[in-house]
C-alpha cells in the first residue's frame, strides 16, 4: 500500500520517520504531519480501504514481544494465553516465535493443533473442562492439563491411561495462593472463595496433590496458579513464589517428591494511558527466577523450571481499535457524547469491569482545544460506554475516525454478535504492508448456523 506523508517536522530524523507516539501505541508508531503511521501504514488509508469499524495488528510489535518473553527464560518456559486472542495467523506467530500456547476449550486446542503446535508445548486449563476436551487433550497428549478440581483426578487418570501410545498425563495443580491484586473483583484469581484453583490455606491442594500421586496414570509436574489481570508490580509474584515454594517443600516432607515446573500464570501488564505502569519480560523473569532460586535453597530444594502464561503482554499493545464518529451531542448536563459504531459487541470490556483507554482522531485537524468527551458504543446498553472521559478535540464531529491503542488482547476473542451487527475485521500490518486476516463478518455468517424450520 502507498503511503503518502507529508513531512513537517524540523528534526532530520523527524523528518523522515515522524515522531515516535511512545506507550500505549505499539514501538513503531509515528505521528507523521497530525496522521498515525503503524507498520508503516496510515491508519486513515487503512480505514480507506477496510472501513470501520477495524482492528488492526502490528506483526512486529507481536513479534518483539513474543521473542522478548522467549529470551527473558529457558525453552519451553513461555506459552501464550490463546484466550487474550487466537487465531490460525496469530497461532503461527506465536509457533514461529517458539513459544508453547495455553488453550481453554476444544476449539483453542484444534486450532493449536492445526497450527503445527507440538501437543508437548500445549497446555489445557479450565474451571469446567468437557469430558470432550479431556478426552482429546490426553488422546493428543498434550504436555500439560491444570486440574482445577477434585472430579477431574479421577475423571483424568480413566482417560489417561486408555490411549496408544501409551503415555502418563502431565498435569499441574491449579493452587490458589491468596493473594488478591487487580483493580476490579472481576479479575481477582488468585483469592479464595473465587472458582478457579484449590486452597492452599485450606488444604484442599494438598489433597489434590495427594490424589495424583495415587493415580499410575497421572504424572504431576508442577504446581500453576495465575493471579489476575494487569498487575502492574512485581510483588505479587514473588508472594507466589514464597508461598508455591513453601507447598513444595511440604509436598517434599510429606511425599518425598520435588516438582521439575511451577508455572506462575499470566497477568503481566500493559499500558492502556500514557505512563502506565507495565512488566518488562526481562526484568520480570530476572526477578522471579532469583526470588525462586533464593527460595529453594532456603527450603533444599532443587529448583523447578519456571513457566509463565502471558497474553495481554504480549498481543495486547499490537492491536488498534477504529471506529468512526457516527453522531456528537451534549446532554442537558453538558456531557458530550460521540458515539462510534462499534462498542461492546468488539470491546465489551468497559462494560465489563471498566477497563480504560487512550483514544484520539487518526487524524489532528490542527489545534482545537482539547474537551473530556463521553465516548459511547452503537449497541443498545447504556453501560456500553468506551471511556467516559476521553480529552479529544472541541471541533470533533460526525465522520471523523478515533484510534484506541492498546486494543489487542481481550476485544476481538471476547466480541460478540450483540445487535447483529458483525465482528469488524482484522488487518495485519508489516514493513508498509497491510493484509487482511479476518473479513468483516457478514448476515450471511450470522445466520449460517441457523437450519431450516417446519
Ligand atoms: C487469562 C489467563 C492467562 C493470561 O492472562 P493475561 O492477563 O492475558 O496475561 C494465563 N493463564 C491463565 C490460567 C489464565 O486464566
Amino acid at each position: 500500500m502507498s503511503l503518502r506523508v507529508e513531512l513537517l517536522g524540523e528534526e532530520s530524523d523527524e523528518r523522515e520517520t515522524g515522531a515516535v507516539l511512545g506507550s500505549p501505541w505499539p514501538a513503531g508508531a509515528r505521528e507523521q504531519a497530525g496522521r498515525i503511521v503503524v507498520g508503516g501504514v496510515d491508519l486513515g488509508e487503512l480505514v480507506e480501504r477496510f472501513g470501520t469499524p477495524l482492528y488492526v495488528l502490528d506483526e512486529a510489535e507481536f513479534r518483539s514481544r513474543a521473542a522478548a518473553y522467549a529470551r527473558a527464560l529457558p525453552q519451553d518456559s513461555v506459552r501464550y494465553a490463546a484466550k487474550a486472542f487466537f487465531s490460525p495467523t496469530l497461532a503461527r506467530w506465536v509457533r514461529e516465535e517458539g513459544l508453547g500456547v495455553d488453550v481453554c476449550s476444544a476449539n483453542e486446542l484444534a486450532l493449536a493443533l492445526d497450527a503445527g503446535f507440538e501437543p508437548e508445548r500445549i497446555v489445557l486449563h479450565g474451571v469446567a473442562k468437557t469430558h470432550e476436551e479431556l478426552e482429546t487433550a490426553t488422546r493428543e497428549h498434550v504436555g500439560r492439563i491444570v486440574i482445577d478440581g477434585f472430579t477431574e483426578i479421577a475423571h483424568l487418570a480413566s482417560l489417561a491411561g486408555r490411549h496408544r501410545p501409551y503415555q502418563p498425563q502431565g498435569v499441574y495443580v491449579r493452587v490458589i495462593p491468596g493473594i488478591a491484586v487487580g483493580h476490579h473483583e472481576a479479575v481477582r484469581t488468585g483469592i479464595e472463595d473465587q472458582q478457579f484453583g484449590l486452597s492452599l490455606a485450606d488444604g484442599s491442594a494438598l489433597d489434590a496433590v495427594t490424589r495424583i500421586l495415587g493415580q499410575a496414570h497421572l504424572r504431576l509436574c508442577g504446581l500453576h496458579c495465575h493471579l489476575g489481570s494487569q498487575i502492574s508490580t512485581i510483588e505479587p509474584y514473588l508472594t507466589a513464589v514464597d508461598r508455591l515454594t513453601a507447598f513444595l517443600a511440604e509436598l517434599h516432607v510429606r511425599h518425598g517428591i520435588q516438582l521439575p515446573e511451577l508455572d506462575l500464570g499470566g497477568g503481566q501488564a500493559i499500558g492502556y494511558r500514557p505512563g502506565d505502569a507495565s512488566l518488562r519480560p526481562g526484568e520480570f523473569a530476572a526477578a522471579v527466577t532469583a526470588r525462586l532460586r533464593e527460595r529453594c535453597a532456603e527450603h533444599g530444594l532443587a529448583v523447578p523450571r519456571l513457566v509463565i502464561e502471558p497474553g495481554r503482554s504480549i498481543v495486547g499493545p499490537a492491536g488498534i481499535a477504529l471506529y468512526r464518529v457516527l453522531a456528537v451531542k451534549t446532554s442537558a448536563h453538558g456531557i458530550r457524547f460521540a458515539a462510534v459504531d462499534g462498542g461492546m459487541s468488539d470491546n465489551p470490556r468497559p462494560a465489563l469491569y471498566h477497563a480504560a483507554y487512550t483514544i484520539r482522531p487518526v487524524a489532528q485537524h490542527g489545534g482545537a482545544p482539547l474537551r473530556p468527551t463521553r465516548v459511547v458504543g452503537r449497541h443498545c446498553e447504556a453501560g456500553d460506554v468506551l471511556a467516559p472521559e476521553a480529552q479529544l478535540p472541541e471541533d470533533l464531529r460526525a465522520g471523523d475516525v478515533l484510534a484506541v491503542p492498546a486494543s489487542g488482547a481481550y476485544q476481538l476473542s471476547m466480541s460478540s454478535a450483540y445487535n447483529l451487527v458483525g465482528r469488524p475485521p482484522l488487518v495485519a500490518v508489516r514493513d508498509g504492508l497491510a493484509r487482511l486476516i479476518q473479513r468483516r463478518e457478514t448476515l450471511a455468517d450470522l445466520t449460517s448456523r441457523e437450519g431450516a424450520w417446519g
